[in-house]
């Protein structure tokens, strides 16, 4: 029998406001506990909340790049619910009337189907995004016998964005989950660090047989908060469910916990059905009205979209869609590359993108270091290019001072040719020096020689691998070729 697996996400968002989205009180992490949290946090009698505007301008750009409808009137409601982490007894948040709604999100699935790789498009439909506050925390770590309450993250602002149930498989789940997290990263609306909390997933996921047209009850996975989690709790739930009613079970709507240390996933509580929550429309906010003025304001500051910049990087630098792909993972490294290339020539461009991709993604990977760290800037790597394309060194020599400017990490913009000055990389071009070197390569070598000539192509590489190590690598190797066969050559005659 052959299941398909239904998955539709909700994703917190945690917005990157200085304040919080109801109150003045800082959203800075990693304060002392309750140092952030004010009378409207901690829900003293009399304290008001007002609506953050930055948070709704967040939102609004985000609504904008997925070709959302931006609710010209929304409204914030209470949903309430007991816990300890949350004084109000509610939390304040949209139902109804949220502020975004529709939307899509193209995603690309890579799938290793009888290991031949296959890449697929897919658009998800959103239903939904609508701004809320987050709760607090519970403290259960240093305290015994008692639970300490933290309300710095109450009031926190946070987009939650719900997809339609249109993923079919973990692996969709975490190509949405990774193209919304580097959107909204990209649009510079949230952190995106899935560590501190900022960005965290709900999975919704039910089975059903293939061909069915209802969907399986679902359950309901909460607050995952690594890629990593979403897949294996995704993936753990499909194979619970589908042994559950395999072997004559039900699934029970249900909310349920993913332990990654025993990767399984656990039942935590009965779901609630909207009723039990008694939304009401918070009576201390007035509706939330966004005019056409205010969403063509917020256009202003809508950046050129990953999709959009990866299409012109193929055109106008032209780029394979890999290249362009692993250039605009971040705008801070796409605008790296747009100001390398500004400096050596788009008839570089191809170079640039091989340089950044291997050379310089690999050092920020090794290091753990984001673009922002970089310890080669877009001028230092610009001057290296430039050396290697007006031959003053080879491309190795150019590795080897990308190298050394790292290690360095050298403030000089000019740092190449500090470093080529003083060790004498530059490449020896004169000619005459270079032959009396290749003579004694030639002579030294016989067994390549007349492998060589007796048309073993592979010989003539290791030759010139013997003139590059006898020169340092400071040979220019198009000329050592040239070189090299005019010379064999006169040996075959
Ligand atoms: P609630 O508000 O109770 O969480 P919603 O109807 O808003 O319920 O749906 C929440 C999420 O669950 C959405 O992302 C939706 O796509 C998903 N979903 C709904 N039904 C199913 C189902 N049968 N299987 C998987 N996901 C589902
Ligand atoms: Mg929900």
């Amino acid at each position: 029998m052959d299941w398909e697996v239904v998955i539709g996400l909700e994703t917190h968002a945690q917005l990157s406001t200085k304040s919080k989205i109801f109150s003045g009180a800082s959203t800075q992490f990693s304060a002392a506990p309750n140092m952030q949290a004010c009378a409207v946090d901690l829900a003293l009698p009399g304290a008001l909340p007002v609506t953050n505007r930055v948070a709704v301008e967040r939102a609004i750009l985000f609504g904008l790049a997925i070709n959302a409808t931006i609710a010209p009137r929304s409204v914030f409601s209470r949903k309430h619910y007991f816990y300890p982490d949350s004084p109000k007894g509610y939390q304040i948040s949209q139902y109804e009337l949220p502020v975004i709604r529709g939307g899509l999100i193209i995603i690309r699935v890579e799938v290793n189907e009888k290991s031949r790789p296959n890449v697929y498009k897919k658009s998800i439909k959103l239903i939904r995004a609508h701004l809320e506050e987050d709760a607090g925390k519970s403290l259960h770590k240093d305290f015994t016998g008692m639970t300490g309450i933290d309300l710095n993250r109450a009031g926190i602002p946070l987009l939650e964005i719900v997809t339609e149930p249109d993923m079919r498989s973990a692996a969709e789940a975490v190509a949405y989950a990774k193209t919304l997290h580097s959107l909204v990263v990209w649009l510079n609306i949230c952190d995106g660090n899935m560590q501190e909390g900022s960005f965290r997933f709900d999975a919704n996921v039910s089975v059903r047989r293939l061909g069915d047209q209802a969907f399986g009850t679902r359950t309901e996975i909460k607050n995952l908060n690594s890629f990593r989690f979403l897949e294996e709790a995704i993936q753990y739930e499909v194979c619970r469910q589908i042994r559950l009613i395999q072997n004559g079970g039900i699934v029970v709507q249900e909310t349920r916990l993913y332990d990654s240390n025993r990767g399984e996933t656990q039942a935590m509580r009965h779901k609630e059905d909207a009723h039990d929550y008694r939304y009401l429309p918070d009576p201390d906010l007035i509706p939330l009205i966004i005019n056409k003025d205010w969403v063509d304001k917020v256009r202003r500051f809508l950046p050129e979209l990953p999709d959009a910049m990866r299409c012109r990087f193929t055109k106008q630098y032209s780029l394979l869609r890999h290249e362009a792909d692993a250039l605009t993972t971040s705008q801070a490294f796409a605008e790296y590359y747009e100001q390398v290339v500004s400096k050596v020539g788009i008839t570089n461009a191809k170079m640039v993108a091989n340089w950044m991709i291997g050379g310089l993604a690999s050092h920020l990977n090794r290091d753990r270091l984001s673009i922002g760290e970089t310890r080669v800037s877009a001028e230092q790597l610009a001057l290296i290019i430039l050396r290697i394309v007006d031959g003053t060194i080879s491309n190795k020599i150019g590795k080897e001072i990308f190298g050394i400017i790292w290690d360095e990490n050298a403030s000089d913009n000019t740092a190449a040719d500090r470093i080529i000055n003083s060790k004498r990389f530059k490449q020896i071009s004169d000619i005459s020096s270079l032959e009396a070197i290749l003579d004694t390569v030639i002579a030294t070598n016989p067994k390549c020689v007349n492998e060589y000539l007796s048309g073993k192509n592979h010989a003539f590489n290791a030759l010139v691998g013997q003139m590059m190590k006898a020169t340092q690598g400071q040979a220019n190797p198009q000329q050592v070729n040239e070189l090299l066969k005019n010379k064999l050559s006169k040996h075959s005659k």
